[in-house]
């Protein structure tokens, strides 16, 4: 009666891992990808609590030979020039030491051709342009260069990113007007000074006075730089292009500055905005929204990935009972978003009390406070999803009153005071 069981719209980590997790419950998927891969994309830092859905979808391996393994991050507050690293292994749950810097064009193409090898059908620089939703299911119609068609399946992915196709036409997408930054830019480049031995992958983070930059390191010699600004730089700034507004940001970041002396670029300068929203429902008749579709809370802790591909195994599991209940009413996947948002909601939380300014102190009073270092550390490991303790003290008291805590029961105390043994490449 269909062309497929389901129909994905969008071939990032999202859409790609939807279409993966469906495979391995042996639903027919196709996915359309309006660009063709490899193509550039933000976003190049994971972290350590994906390594587990890397697992699930069977590239764990493949990303452990291939990529720089990031141990942790490290913070530098550029005006006082303090610097504190988090340590993965010193997260409260153990067993994820590290997580991975990738570049997206390849890694994304990597993740597609993996959902095809497994049986998805893909199909690139096939865009849809629209989805009638009808009783009996869904028609997507794609235009793929010169040719018009349309498909048909019981159920319809959005996992457009910040595109969020049905987000967007059903005026669901919500901004957070907590979060004050709202422009990044950002290059590729080569010479960048970059840390050595076991702590060469890290990502390192600058807070400033008017936003933050970060520095992603990749095996290949390249640095990925960017810089957000909080939205009165923008504004002030407004029709400067990219590149005048990133030389002009530097000359306040001796720090950054001092680092990309000699730097080289290998792209063009970037700009990306439109971020810190959510869709007020991730859901509809014979509809799920995953990854940036749905939701995107903020670039600062490297969290969209690690949203995007936990969305995709929740959404097709949500998916699978579906197709074998035929029952596609929108109310079957309420549990859906607040599996979603559960993990979303404490990152929320880290990135107000960031933007409100008290927990950039408390990021870098960490050193002082080993219990405040195990939480703050788990957190940037992405470990949101599993109920435990420690996650309902942070929900209950907020992250800055974390400090004077002495300890949180359940939680073990213990604080990095030396690198990790060095990554293997
Ligand atoms: C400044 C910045 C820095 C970031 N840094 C990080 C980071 O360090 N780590 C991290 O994990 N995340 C980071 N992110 C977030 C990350 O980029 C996203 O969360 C992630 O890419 C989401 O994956 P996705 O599959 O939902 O969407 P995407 O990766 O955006 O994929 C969506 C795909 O849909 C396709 N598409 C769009 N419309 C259509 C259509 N109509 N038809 C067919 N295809 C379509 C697009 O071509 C695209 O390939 C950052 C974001 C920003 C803005």
């Amino acid at each position: 009666m269909f062309d497929f069981d389901v129909i994905i719209a969008g071939g990032g980590p999202g859409g790609s891992s939807t279409a993966n997790f469906l495979r391995q419950k042996k639903r027919s998927v196709l996915v359309l990808e309006r660009a063709r891969f490899p193509r550039f994309h933000i976003g190049e830092s994971m972290l350590p609590f994906s390594n587990d859905i890397w697992r699930e979808l069977g590239v764990f391996e493949k990303m452990n030979e291939r990529y720089i393994h990031k141990p942790g991050a490290k913070f530098i507050h550029e005006e006082s020039g303090a610097e504190f690293t988090y340590y993965f292994d010193s997260a409260i749950s153990p067993g994820r030491p590290y997580a991975f810097q990738v570049k997206r064009a390849e890694f994304d193409q990597m993740l597609l051709e993996h959902a095809e090898s497994l049986g998805a059908e893909v199909r690139q620089e096939s865009k849809v342009e629209r989805v009638d939703f009808n009783p009996d299911g869904v028609i997507v119609h794609v235009s793929a260069g010169d040719k018009k068609y349309s498909v048909t399946a019981p159920m319809f992915v959005d996992a457009t990113g910040r595109d969020a196709m049905m987000g967007v036409e059903r005026n669901l997408k919500e901004p957070d007007g907590m979060v004050t930054t709202n422009a990044a830019v950002h290059c590729m480049y080569q010479n960048i000074d970059r840390s050595t031995g076991a702590d060469e992958g890290n990502i390192l983070i600058g807070l400033f006075n008017g936003g933050w930059w970060w520095l992603i390191p990749f095996n290949d010699g390249d640095t990925s730089v960017g810089m957000v600004f909080e939205k009165n730089f923008t504004k002030i700034n407004r029709g400067a292009s990219s590149k005048e507004m990133m030389d002009k940001a530097l000359e306040g970041l001796p720090h950054l500055k001092h680092l990309m002396r000699d730097a080289v670029p290998v792209l063009p300068v970037g700009a990306q905005g439109n971020w810190s929203y959510r869709c007020k429902q991730f859901y509809g008749d014979r509809m799920l929204m995953v990854g940036d579709a749905a939701a995107f809370v903020d670039p600062l802790f490297s969290t969209g990935v690690l949203f995007a591909i936990h969305g995709a195994k929740f959404a097709a599991e949500h998916i699978d009972r579906a197709l074998t209940s035929g029952n596609f009413a929108a109310a079957e996947f309420a549990n859906y978003q607040t599996q979603c948002q559960s993990g979303m909601d404490l990152f929320k939380g880290l990135v107000h009390e960031f933007y409100s300014e008290s927990l950039r102190n408390v990021l870098m009073a960490s050193a002082v406070n080993p219990t405040m270092c195990a939480v703050i550390t788990s957190l940037l490991a992405g470990d949101v999803y599993r109920p435990a303790l420690w996650q309902g003290v942070v929900r209950k008291k907020g992250f800055s009153q974390l400090i004077d805590m002495k300890s949180i029961p359940g939680v073990k105390s213990s604080r990095q005071t030396k690198a990790p043994a060095a990554p293997q490449k």
